[in-house]
C-alpha cells in the first residue's frame, strides 16, 4: 500500500496546533505541535540548503543525547528526503568508526560531550560536515531559523528515512534500513500495543538510537497526538520524580529490564509514584519472573514486549492484569500488523508448543541491511525475516521466547538453551548475574561454560553452585565449568554479549595450551 501522508507532525499541526507535543525535562522547554512543525520545516530547509542536490537519500548522523533537537532533526530528515542515523553514544570512537564508514554520512550533528570521539571520526572522513549542538543550540538554531522552510518531499513509501544500527549483541552492529512505510506501520502497530492516543503523556529516557525510544515511544506518541516527555538520561531518582509528578501526569513509561530493576530497587521507589501509569512497558531482553511479580504485587501492570530493530514491536502481553498474571514469563500476543511463523530446522512450521525460529512478515518489517547483501540474503527467506530467536506458541495463543538460535548449543545430541541454565543459576541466592555459552567439547560435541558474578560480600564456591544446578537441571544441561568474573559484558540495552565471552574463552584455552 502506498502512503498519502506519513509525516506525523504535519497532520497534528493542522488538526491540533496548540496541543503540547514536547516537553524537555533537562531545560523545561515546551513545544506545541505548531511550533514543532515550524522547527521541523526550518530544519528541513537547512538540510536542503546545506546538502543541496546530494540530499536525496543522504545520511545525516547524530551523536547526541535525547533532546527536542534530536526529534526535530529526525523528522526534518524525513521531510527533506534524507536518512536519519542516530548513533549509540555509549560506543567509543573505535567502535563508532566502522559504523560511520558503513553509512558515510554527509553531516554529523553531535553534543559537545562527545567532541573527542567526533574529532577522531572527522579525521577519518574529511568530507563530512560536522556541527555541534553546543555551537548552538543557539548557533544551530540560528542557522536553522535563517533557512527557508522546506516543503515535505512527497511520500515515497519505499524510500528510507532511518538507518538504525542493531545492538551488536551477536557481532558487529548492522544498519537496518527503515523505509517510510516501515516507520509508519511500526508506529501504527505500537499505538495498538501501547494503547496510545491523544491523551497519552509518554516519558522517554531510553535512547533515541534504538527502535523502542525512537519509533515505539517518540514517533508513535507524536503521530497519535500525545505529549512526549524527553529525558536526556536515566537515573532512578529523576525517573521516579517525573513519574510521581501529578501535574505532568505521565501515562506511559518504557524500560529495558535493567532499568525496571534499578527503579524497583531504588530507595526512593514507591508504588504510589507509578500509580498514574497506564502500563509499565518492559522489553528488549529477557525479564525475570521475580521482577514481574514484584511489580504485580504493587499493582503496576508490567507489560513484557518483544521486538527488534528489524521489525519494531512484535509480541506483547496485553495491558490486562489477568493476562500478565496467567501467563508468567510469556511475551504475549502478536502486534496487529505482523504475520508470525515458527519454523523448525527442516524449514517447516512446528506444531503447538514446539520450539522453532520466529519468522516475520508485515509492513513494519525492514527489507534488509545497509551495504550488507550477504547478511540480508541470509536473514530473509521468501519474503520472511528470520529473527534468529527461538520460541514457541502455547495452546492459548501466547508466545514464549526460548533463546537466540546463535546461543543454543548441542551437548551429547541434546539441545541446550542457555537462558534456561542462566535462570537456574540466577535462582541461587549468592548469584547476582550469570551467562552461559556453549564451547567445543571432545566427548559431548559441545558443553556449557557458566560465567557467574557473585553478590557483593556473599561467598559461594563453584561446587555449591554446581550442586544447585544439579538439583534443577538434567545432566546434559549442567555447565561443566563455572568461572567467577566481576561483570558480564553487556550492550547499552543490557543484553549479554556472548561473542565477547566466547572470544574470552577461546583465548584462555589458547593460553593454557601455550603454557
Ligand atoms: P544484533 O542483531 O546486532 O546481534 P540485537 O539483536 O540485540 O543485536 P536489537 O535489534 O536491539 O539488537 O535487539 C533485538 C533482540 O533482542 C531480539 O532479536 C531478541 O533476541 C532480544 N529481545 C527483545 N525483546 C526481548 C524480550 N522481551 N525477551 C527476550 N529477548 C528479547
Ligand atoms: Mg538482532
Amino acid at each position: 500500500c502506498g502512503l498519502v501522508q506519513d509525516d506525523p507532525v504535519l497532520y497534528r499541526a493542522r488538526v491540533a496546533p496548540d496541543r503540547q507535543a514536547l516537553f524537555e525535562i533537562a531545560t523545561g522547554r515546551q513545544l506545541t505541535y505548531a511550533e514543532l512543525d515550524r522547527r521541523i520545516a526550518r530544519c528541513a530547509g537547512f538540510l536542503v540548503a546545506l546538502l543541496g542536490v546530494r540530499r536525496d537519500g543522504a545520511r545525516v548522523a547524530m551523536l547526541a543525547r535525547n533532546s527536542v533537537d534530536s526529534i526535530v532533526l529526525a523528522f526534518a530528515c524525513q521531510r527533506a528526503g534524507a536518512i536519519y542515523v542516530p548513533l549509540n553514544w555509549r560506543l567509543n570512537a573505535a567502535e563508532l568508526r566502522p559504523i560511520l564508514a558503513d553509512c558515510a554520512p554527509l553531516l554529523l550533528v553531535h553534543d559537545e560531550e562527545f567532541s573527542c570521539a567526533v574529532a577522531i571520526l572527522a579525521e577519518a572522513d574529511p568530507e563530512m560536515t560536522v556541527i555541534s549542538t553546543a555551537d548552538g543550540p543557539a548557533a544551530l538554531a540560528a542557522r536553522i531559523e535563517a533557512s527557508l522552510p522546506a516543503a515535505p518531499v512527497p511520500a515515497d513509501a519505499d524510500g528510507a528515512c532511518i538507518l538504525l544500527y542493531t545492538s551488536g549483541t551477536t557481532g558487529q552492529p548492522k544498519g537496518v534500513v527503515i523505509s517510510r512505510r516501515n516507520a509508519f506501520f511500526a508506529a501504527v502497530n505500537f499505538s495498538f500495543v501501547g494503547e496510545i492516543g491523544p491523551g497519552a503523556v509518554a516519558l522517554c529516557d531510553l535512547p533515541f538510537f534504538h527502535t523502542i525510544g525512537l519509533i515505539a515511544v517518540a514517533r508513535t506518541t507524536l503521530m497519535l497526538g500525545g505529549t512526549l516527555v524527553v529525558s536526556d538520561r536515566f537515573t532512578p531518582a529523576r525517573t521516579l520524580a517525573a513519574l510521581a509528578d501529578r501535574e505532568r501526569a505521565i501515562t506511559h513509561y518504557f524500560a529495558v529490564p535493567q532499568i525496571a530493576l534499578a527503579l524497583r530497587n531504588d530507595p526512593a521507589y514507591s508504588a504510589a509514584a507509578l500509580s498514574g501509569l497506564h502500563a509499565l512497558f518492559v522489553g528488549g531482553a529477557p525479564l525475570t519472573q521475580t521482577l514481574i511479580e514484584s511489580y504485580l504485587d504493587d499493582g503496576v501492570a508490567l507489560v513484557n514486549g518483544y521486538g527488534m530493530s528489524e521489525a519494531g514491536t512484535v509480541l506483547h502481553v496485553p495491558i490486562d492484569r489477568r493476562a500478565v498474571q496467567d501467563n508468567p514469563g510469556s511475551v504475549g500476543l502478536p502486534a496487529p500488523l505482523l504475520d508470525i511463523r515458527i519454523v523448525g530446522e527442516d524449514g517447516r512450521d512446528v506444531g503447538e508448543g514446539e520450539i522453532g525460529e520466529f519468522w516475520l512478515r508485515g509492513p513494519a518489517v525492514t527489507s534488509g541491511y545497509w551495504n550488507k547483501p550477504r547478511e540480508t540474503a541470509a536473514a530473509f527467506t521468501d519474503g520472511w525475516y528470520r529473527t534468529g530467536d527461538l520460541g514457541r506458541r502455547e495452546a492459548n495463543g501466547f508466545y514464549r521466547i526460548v533463546d537466540r538460535l546463535k546461543d543454543m548449543y548441542i551437548s551429547g545430541g541434546e539441545n541446550v538453551y542457555p537462558a534456561e541454565v542462566e535462570a537456574a543459576l540466577a535462582s541461587h541466592p549468592a548469584v547476582l548475574d550469570a551467562a552461559v555459552i556453549g564451547v567445543p567439547d571432545e566427548r559431548w560435541g559441545e558443553c556449557g561454560v557458566a560465567y557467574v558474578v557473585l553478590r557483593p560480600g556473599v561467598a559461594a564456591t563453584g561446587e555449591e553452585i554446581a550442586g544447585h544446578c544439579a538439583e534443577r537441571l538434567a545432566a546434559f544441561k549442567r555447565p561443566v565449568r563455572i568461572l567467577f568474573i566481576e561483570t558480564i559484558p553487556r550492550t547499552a540495552s543490557g543484553k549479554v554479549q556472548k561473542h565477547v565471552l566466547r572470544q574470552h574463552h577461546s583465548e584462555e584455552i589458547l593460553q593454557r595450551q601455550a603454557m
